[in-house]
């Protein structure tokens, strides 16, 4: 592991703290594999931040732009770049995804809204079992069903956020907010009602399967997407904190 700061040192040593931890919490938890090297880049500034994304990553400056309210990029060939806005449970989130990609056999999931929901189920359940991310824990578990009931009557039906374009279309049209509440509490609900052994075979099924993803979400859980979108939407605020 190397550490590039730019900063406060004390700072940039508190996110390679989380960073260790997350991945440590995640070869326990989802997959015992070894990511090799990584190089952390860790920014005072998001526009520091944007700046580190294009000279260290050579993403061209439109897309490294997109980072500009991001606060942290999704590793690039282990490069991982994190500014001083980022929180924890967001190292935790985007460390997810790329374990996630190693269980399910390489390549990305058929499904954003399954890939999004489980980051955030992992990087929900990091903070709260690591005492000194507690804070950050306390502030989800409480915002979380708020954030339900204000959103649960324009949540997207699934098949609408499944593909990698419909995600962006919607991150980009003001729905960011809730569609990363509707994935977590569709993934927790599932959790819930089938069990996390379950679902993580299913989230390697979905992408080993030749068969459409309903037709796998049908034969193992015996319920379609759209199933499933109704009854979470059926839930209200105190089942949702329930699943937290
Ligand atoms: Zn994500």
């Amino acid at each position: 592991m190397s550490i590039i700061f730019y900063g406060q040192e004390t700072v940039a040593k508190i996110y390679y703290e989380a960073f260790e931890k997350a991945v440590k919490y995640l070869r326990k938890n989802l997959l015992d594999y070894d990511h090799g090297r990584y190089t952390l880049y860790i920014y005072d500034s998001n526009e520091n931040m944007v700046k580190g994304l294009t000279k260290f990553s050579n993403m061209n400056i439109e897309y490294a732009s997109f980072f500009i309210n991001g606060a942290c990029a999704a590793p690039i060939n282990n490069k991982f770049h994190i500014s001083h806005h980022s929180s924890f449970s967001t190292i935790a989130h985007e460390i997810t995804h790329e374990y996630l990609k190693m269980y399910m056999g390489g390549g990305s999931l058929k499904l954003s809204w399954m890939n999004e929901g489980f980051a955030q189920y992992f990087d929900y359940n990091f903070c709260r079992d690591n005492n000194k991310y507690k804070n950050e824990y306390i502030s989800m578990k409480q915002s979380i069903p708020r954030h339900f009931s204000l959103y649960k009557n324009n949540y997207i039906p699934l098949e609408s956020i499944s593909s990698g374009r419909q995600w962006v279309y919607e991150y980009d049209n003001g729905n960011r907010g809730l569609i990363y509440n509707e994935t977590l509490i569709t993934v927790l609900y599932l959790i819930n009602k089938f069990g996390l052994k379950k679902i993580k075979g299913l989230y390697q099924d979905i992408q080993l399967s030749k068969n459409p993803p309903d037709e796998v979400f049908k034969k193992e859980l015996g319920l379609t997407m759209n199933d499933i979108y109704n009854q979470v939407k059926k839930l209200n605020e105190k089942d949702v904190t329930k699943l937290l």
